[in-house]
């Protein structure tokens, strides 16, 4: 058997690598690095294939998120409402922008955002909510949309891990993630669900005026060539990064599908095991299985993971640290046990390698490894 690895990029591109080297010899024949036709027509791809109905490519899943905020109008000093358990870029660009966090914490079984202490973190300043759709599952949209309008807040979805799942409202509607917030945003950072082969992010809406506004400022706060109406940045996909995402957007319900067949192996394996928690999986949304996480009981988790190492199977926790106890967000006075859920969670988590080339006998393997270390 080969090396285990939590993802297997380079067999994903063994198999359509015809296709690939096609789509990036033409980038380099017609030599229009920047903002070439593949940029283009991959968003109107991604768009029709979401359902959102504009797409606006950038440089990163994290400028995603900081030209939603400037492009909401969010001023300094007013205070977005972001899960205390997630990945760090989500509360960077808040504070980058003068903005103030506020932390709130997750439900222990989904990971998403404890809807029910919205209410709580409301203050007058308060002017959006990011919900991020951890490891792949929705967050509960429906309660965070509901309370959004009854307090006109602006919802930005943090779709970086969550690509292609989708959400049922209890009224039988369904919308992909990243679709339903006024903006959502994702990463094509390479071991996303859908990477390309460097940096790169893209921004929904379906709103026309915050669409234009979006483009302009990812593009120098400018609409014509030198002439800036307000003030932007500099975000851009790559046409090359383009030209690997049209290739690999036509693969990735195929993509998913796999995620979701490893996924159903595990749930299977794990099933009322004592110490190995599997993931909840919620009736209203799809997974896209960016990660399959575990919560591990009994205090055990860096003990399993070494041994897991020793024999060969990789893991990694996602995350160690909860976002109000990193270094960087000391400045607010946090203190351990305000987010309590997170801050176990951050002891418990262990995600399994999950990818789109994982072999049978390599999954048996891992799981065979893990329930082991618990005879
Ligand atoms: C990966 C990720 C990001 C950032 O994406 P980059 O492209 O690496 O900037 C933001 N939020 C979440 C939840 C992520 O997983």
């Amino acid at each position: 058997m080969e090396k285990i690895q939590m993802v297997d990029l380079k067999s994903q591109y063994d198999r359509i690598k015809d296709k690939i080297d096609d789509a990036i010899q033409e980038v380099i024949n017609e030599t229009a690095f920047i903002n070439g036709p593949q940029v283009k027509e991959f968003s109107d791809a991604l768009a029709a294939y979401t359902g959102a109905k504009y797409v606006i490519t950038c440089g990163n899943g994290t400028d995603a998120l900081q030209i939603a905020m400037m492009g909401l109008g969010f001023q300094p000093g007013q205070e977005v409402i972001v899960p205390a358990f997630t990945y760090v870029a989500t509360a960077e660009v808040i504070a980058l922008l003068g903005l103030k966090p506020v932390f709130i914490d997750v439900d222990p079984d989904t990971y998403g955002m404890d809807v029910a202490q919205l209410k709580s973190k409301l203050t007058s300043n308060t002017v959006g909510i990011v919900p991020v759709h951890l490891y792949g599952q929705c967050s509960n949209m429906e309660a965070i949309l509901e309370f959004a309008k009854t307090h006109n807040l602006k919802i930005i979805e943090d779709t970086a891990q969550a690509i292609g799942a989708k959400y049922t409202f209890s009224d039988g509607r369904k919308m992909q993630a990243g679709t339903m917030g006024d903006v959502g945003t994702t990463s094509f950072f390479p071991s996303k669900n859908l990477g390309c082969y460097g940096d790169g992010g893209a921004m929904f809406t379906n709103d026309a005026a915050l669409a234009e506004k979006l483009r302009m400022i990812a593009n120098h706060g400018q609409k014509k060539k030198y002439h800036h109406h307000i003030v932007g940045v500099n975000s851009r996909l790559d046409t090359l990064q383009a030209a690997i995402l049209n290739v690999k957007l036509q693969y990735l319900d195929r993509y998913t599908a796999s995620r979701n067949e490893v996924a159903d192996r595990y749930d299977n394996a794990f099933l009322g095991h004592e110490y190995v928690k599997k993931p909840v999986r919620v009736p209203n949304s799809t997974h896209a299985f960016h990660q399959y996480t575990v919560q591990i009981e009994g205090d055990r988790r860096d003990d399993l993971k070494a041994y897991l190492a020793e024999k060969g199977v990789p893991s990694m926790v996602y995350y160690p640290i909860p976002l109000h106890l990193q270094e960087a967000y000391q400045d607010a006075g946090f203190k351990r046990g305000q987010f309590p859920v997170s801050e176990s969670l951050c002891e418990k988590v262990l995600s399994l390698p999950i990818h789109t080339e994982m072999k049978a006998e390599e999954q048996e393997y891992i799981i065979e490894t893990v329930k082991g270390y618990f005879k």
